[in-house]
Order: structure tokens, then sequence, then C-alpha cells
């Protein structure tokens, strides 16, 4: 015997049913912990933190532990690294090497770690378990700007003069690994994109002022 069709009221019975058990599902979530956890600022230990310490995030250099040997940006197959450093004499008379800019642009950067290998200064961050160099990767992941002349990490403030430090053999202690690198996230976010943004202005007037420059030869040659 086939199934007959339910009729008018059996349709909205039916339809009625259906609802019922959806919403019950639904209720049923009502009551239980979430275990979603609302990122990024309600996790409970911030996420970096959950991360491994050999993890390649953001580069960062300890000013207080570098000896401006440049070991890392003669290394850097792209030239991320830009370092700027001259020896004068102290008041001692005896010779000192003064850095006046450490720059990483992380934009270009493929996180290899050949800088890392290079750096001859062995570093103990505070908290870590291992030992790392001057510049080591940090646990900062999120890197996410709204200009690309942000991801230009200044670690030497412009005009600043940083004294580098004396190469020594042992392991030297340094700040909390993702310190400085908040310091000059900071910095570039800031400055940086104002500063490109005034160079690419003066390169676009040089052009113009070289372009009205070349006018008059180039009437000449028509004659
Ligand atoms: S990780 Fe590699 S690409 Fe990035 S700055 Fe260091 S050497 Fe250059
Ligand atoms: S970070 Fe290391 S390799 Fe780079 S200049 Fe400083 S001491 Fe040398």
């Amino acid at each position: 015997m086939s199934q007959s069709e339910p009729g008018y009221f059996g349709v909205i019975v039916r339809a009625a049913r259906s609802v019922i058990d959806g919403l019950a599902v639904t209720m049923s979530y009502v009551f239980r912990p979430p275990i979603t956890v609302q990122y990024p600022d309600r996790t409970p230990v911030p996420v970096p933190d959950t991360l491994p310490e050999r993890y390649r995030g953001l580069l960062e250099v300890d000013m207080e532990t570098c000896g401006a040997c440049r070991a890392c940006e003669r290394d850097c197959p792209i030239g991320c690294i830009r370092i700027d450093a001259t020896k004068e004499k102290g008041a001692d008379g005896k010779p000192r090497l003064i850095m006046t800019r450490f720059d990483i642009d992380m934009s270009k950067c493929m996180f290899c770690g050949l800088c890392v290998e290079s750096c001859g200064t062995d570093c103990q961050c505070e908290g870590d378990t291992e030992p790392s160099k001057a510049i080591h990767f940090t646990r900062e992941f999120e890197g996410v700007v709204d200009h690309q002349a942000q991801l230009v990490y200044r670690f030497i403030r412009p005009g600043d003069r940083v004294m580098a430090a004396k190469p020594v053999k042992e392991v030297v202690p340094a700040r909390r690994r993702g310190i400085a690198l908040r310091e000059a996230r900071r910095h570039a976010q800031v400055y940086n994109a104002l500063a490109f943004a005034w160079a690419l202005d003066h390169e676009q007037h040089k052009d113009d002022e070289t372009v009205a420059g070349a006018a008059p030869a180039a009437k000449a040659d028509d004659k």
C-alpha cells in the first residue's frame, strides 16, 4: 500500500516539527561552554609565546650586543640589510666603531636565516632556553601594514649614533625576543611611509627639473 501524501495541515505540522528540531540543536549549544577563542586580543596567552623558539618570524637585532662586523649584511643574498658604520677616535684615543644605520627590509626577506648563521655574536635572550645571535628571528608573525615602506625596520633612529659592542667569545645576555622588533615596527609605521613619500616626491621633482633643463637642447636639435 502506497503512503498517502499529507494534507494541508499535515504539511504545516511537518514543517513546524522540522523547525523545532533545528532550533533544539541550536539551543543545545547555548548552554555549552565555548570552544572557540576570540583571536587575536582575547587569547589566554599571546600567540607568539605559544610558538617554538626556533620559529622563523620577523627579524630583529639587539643593538646592545651587535659588533657592527657587517657579516649579516654581506651574507644576505637579497640585500635586505643595510648597515652604516664608521671608525672614529674615542676620548681615550682608541678607535671605536660608530653605527648610524641598521635597517632590515622585511618586504624582501625570504627567511633563509643566512644572516643569523653568519653573525658571530652569541646571545642568550631573556626567557629563552637556547642561545641565539645578535640578529635573530622572533616569534612575531603578523607583519601586515598599510604601506610597503613600513616593512623597513630601522633599529637605529635616523640621526642617532650607536657605539658597536666589543667582540667577545662568550655568550652575552640580550633583551627578551621581540622587544626591539616591536619598537622598530612602531617607528616604521609612524615615520617610514612619510619618509618614502618625501623621497619619491623629491625624485619626481628631480626628473621634472632634468626634463625642463633638457628642453632647450631638444629645440636646438630640431633646428
Ligand atoms: S633571512 Fe635571509 S633573506 Fe632575510 S635578511 Fe636574513 S639573509 Fe637576508
Ligand atoms: S648583527 Fe651580528 S653579523 Fe650583523 S653586524 Fe651585528 S654582530 Fe655583525
